[in-house]
């Protein structure tokens, strides 16, 4: 007799960046962050405290948001 235990749910952890529930499962490439996005920028946070890459600045959130705000606009910074 086999008595397999199906867990009723998956383990979550609040996501490091936005604290939003993240199932930890094999499909969730980017635990435990709940998206590709809060990890690249914690990624970035870290690289910027005592491992920063010289020559390399890492952008943070607010540099990221207006990165794609203006990509988005397709504001290239001149005033016509
Ligand atoms: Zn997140």
């Amino acid at each position: 007799m086999s008595q397999r235990q199906t867990p009723s749910r998956p383990l979550e952890v609040p996501c490091p960046r936005c604290q939003t529930p993240v199932a930890w499962v094999e499909e969730n490439l980017f635990r435990p962050f709940c998206s590709e996005r809060c990890k690249l920028i914690d990624l970035g946070a870290w690289a910027d405290g005592s491992h920063r890459i010289a020559g390399e600045p890492a952008m943070d959130e607010t540099e990221i948001d207006e990165m794609i705000m203006r990509a988005e606009r397709g504001d290239t910074g001149r005033e016509d």
